[in-house]
């Protein structure tokens, strides 16, 4: 079985992302933040829609949601903790709970930090994490309602996963996490070959978007603190950076 994703880049620096099962034909969308765009590659992609899920309520990431919801009268997945501040659900999830996608069943993983709320989604059909703000190619969330601890947790959550998962995030912020994050490890050679190949994608115009989880462990300052209080210290240098 196959899950197949593709990016919509929104905005200036956002990711929406397609997801179609490729046994059945249904399509689901990830943060629909600006409704044109959207519908616009759903409907170069075939003109279906069966889902809508959200990481968190911010509205880079749910701004289209009710527009899209509208157009193609599918079902909205999000948080039951945020409920009262997301988009109206159709269906309220928790830690655990699956989401199908056609043949493609994905786990909700509560990831709180960057908001409480947030959660995110695993499909291992598609080896492919849908981490919204919470993990970043080289970087993390800022922690604008969770302490370091939360964050932590919730990228030890992350951490369990196979190492050849896809991170599929909410922003190519790439380029300005890795200068931040070579000032944290100047002698890591996974960070320097990764911030090379970024470097070079970037002038290239194209997205480092996804990335393996792999290297994430290997080059991620966040990924890499030992605990709560060492990401705590470098998310405060970012904060600043
Ligand atoms: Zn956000
Ligand atoms: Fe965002």
């Amino acid at each position: 079985m196959t899950l197949n994703v593709s990016a919509i880049p929104l905005f200036k620096d956002n990711y929406a992302w397609l997801l179609r099962d490729g046994a059945t034909g249904t399509t689901a969308v990830v943060d629909p933040a600006d409704a044109g765009p959207v519908e616009a590659a759903i409907m170069a992609a075939g003109g279906r829609l069966d889902l809508i899920l959200l990481t968190h309520h911010h509205a880079d990431h749910v701004g289209g949601t009710d527009e899209i919801r509208a157009r193609f009268g599918c079902p909205v997945v999000g948080a039951a903790a945020d409920a009262h501040r997301l988009p109206k659900l159709d269906r309220a999830v928790k830690e655990g709970d699956t989401v199908a996608i056609g043949d493609a069943v994905g786990r909700v993983i509560e990831t709180p930090g960057h908001t409480m709320g947030h959660i995110a989604f695993y499909y291992p059909d598609g080896h492919a994490l849908f981490c919204g703000d919470t993990l970043f190619s080289l970087g993390c969330g800022r922690l604008l309602e969770g302490r370091p601890a939360d964050m932590f947790a919730s990228l030890q959550k992350f951490a369990a996963l196979p190492s050849d998962t896809q991170v599929y995030c909410g922003h190519e912020y790439t380029e300005a996490n890795a200068r931040f994050a070579i000032t944290v490890e100047p002698d890591n050679a996974a960070l320097k070959m990764r911030m090379a190949e970024i470097l070079a994608l970037r002038a290239a115009g194209r997205s480092t978007i996804p990335s393996p989880l792999g290297e994430e462990m290997a080059a991620n300052p966040f990924m890499r603190a030992p605990d709560a209080v060492a990401l705590g210290r470098i998310r405060a240098a970012k904060d600043s950076f």
